[in-house]
């Protein structure tokens, strides 16, 4: 058998089961297609998964939105720094934009690949507010360092957890964390996915009070109870000019059912890593960095590395995968390098030799609950081809 005959393996693929369809099709049959009962049913779904009541979730449209609202929460704003990753998608930066703040972007562990609590540390200035880490392909940031340093400089911090459901870091979930508010993705690629959507968890009331008005339009029903303990259906008020980041209760369908698998979509995961990681151990790779014992990683990717030394070209490495029928990705083109925020900010790759150089070496290889271990085998002999 040759991989020639084999169709080609995407780089990602969602896994949707009958459960997830028959629940879509209830709430289309139901005439409620907007945020309403099963939205509200897959934030308390998502509360009771990460395991600790005193926390709100609140269903978003994307994690950008989740991101946006919780910056906008905690004030910031023109004149203000938010520090974050350059080796990042560009979502976890751009809400800082949105809201007329500056991003202070800074270099990653190299080992982790996650943001360098030094590298932060170094980057604070008066205006400094914020630190969004994010737990880059589904390990934990040092958070313990990150908190330690926030809490120092008495600065807010907002997880980009896109990739970490579910991610544990010092055997606590990602969610639970002390930090200010935590931002899932359930967009089509990533560990549970909604098709667009997003989920917000904080446990501060008046950052999930802020949070909801503003998801819907700036509108809020509580001023009422001020005058009477009864509220008619049709009475709101606008008070501030709020966004339209609320989650259709379609999407919330297919996250009822997805969230149930989360567990299980992690173990896969996991054994197609572990696969991977005994499989390419003797080639001049570095394999993806393995969590600290006891703790969970979400493996929403799995990124390898030339090593030092190895001549391919990894654009050629890519092309070589492609041609044996493997789709595969880089995450990411670090923010430095994108037009934007390099102009902007004047930034030059010797600014963050760990991302630039994990950058110009890395390759994401397919790995997705809907594969097989004959898959990750077929990715396996491709990748000792192309660096044969
Ligand atoms: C996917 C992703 C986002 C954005 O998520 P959306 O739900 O598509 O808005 C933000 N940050 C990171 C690191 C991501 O991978």
């Amino acid at each position: 058998m040759t991989s020639e005959k084999l169709p080609f393996l995407p780089f990602a693929l969602p896994d949707i089961g009958e459960e997830e369809i028959a629940e879509v099709v209830d709430t289309l049959r139901s005439g409620w297609v907007t945020t309403g009962p099963k939205t509200k049913r897959f934030e308390e779904d998502f509360t009771a998964f990460l395991g600790d009541p005193s926390l709100q979730s609140l269903a978003v449209n994307s994690a950008t939105a989740g991101l946006h609202l919780a910056l906008e929460a905690l004030g910031i704003g023109p004149g203000d720094e938010v520090i974050t990753t350059t080796h990042t998608f560009t979502a976890t930066a751009e809400v800082v934009r949105y809201l007329g703040a500056d991003v202070v972007l800074v270099d990653i562990d190299p080992a982790t690949l996650c943001i360098d609590p030094q590298a932060v540390e170094a980057a604070i200035t008066p205006r400094t507010k914020a630190i969004m880490p994010v737990h880059y392909a589904g390990l934990a940031a040092d958070m313990p360092a990150l908190l330690a340093i926030a809490k120092k400089h008495g600065l807010k911090v907002v997880e980009d957890a896109a990739h970490a459901l579910p991610t544990t870091c010092g055997g606590k979930l990602v969610g639970t964390l002390d930090s200010d508010v935590t931002v899932f993705s359930f967009y089509a690629n990533k560990t549970i996915t909604t098709g667009e959507g997003g989920m917000v968890v904080t446990r501060h009331a008046e950052l999930a009070s802020r949070m909801k008005v503003m998801r819907l339009h700036g509108m809020s029903r509580d001023a009422f109870d001020r005058f009477t303990a009864k509220v008619p259906s049709w009475y709101y008020e606008i008070v501030a000019p709020g966004f339209k980041y609320n989650l259709t209760d379609i999407a919330a369908a297919l996250g009822l059912q997805q969230l149930k698998r989360a567990r299980a979509f992690q173990q896969k995961r996991e054994t197609l890593a572990q696969q991977f990681n005994a499989a390419l151990a003797d080639l001049p790779l570095i394999t993806p960095p393995l969590p600290a014992q006891g703790d969970l990683h979400a493996w929403h990717l799995y990124v390898v590395r030339l090593a030092d030394g190895v001549a391919l070209h990894r654009d050629r490495f890519i092309e070589a995968l492609y041609e044996a029928g493997i789709g595969c990705s880089v995450h990411y083109i670090p923010l430095h390098l994108q037009p934007y925020w390099r102009d902007r900010y004047k930034l030059k790759p010797t600014d963050f030799p760990h991302s630039q150089k994990a950058f110009e070496r890395m390759v994401s290889l397919p790995l997705y609950t809907r594969m097989t271990e004959a898959d990750a085998d077929r990715v396996v002999q491709a990748v000792r081809r192309a660096l044969g």
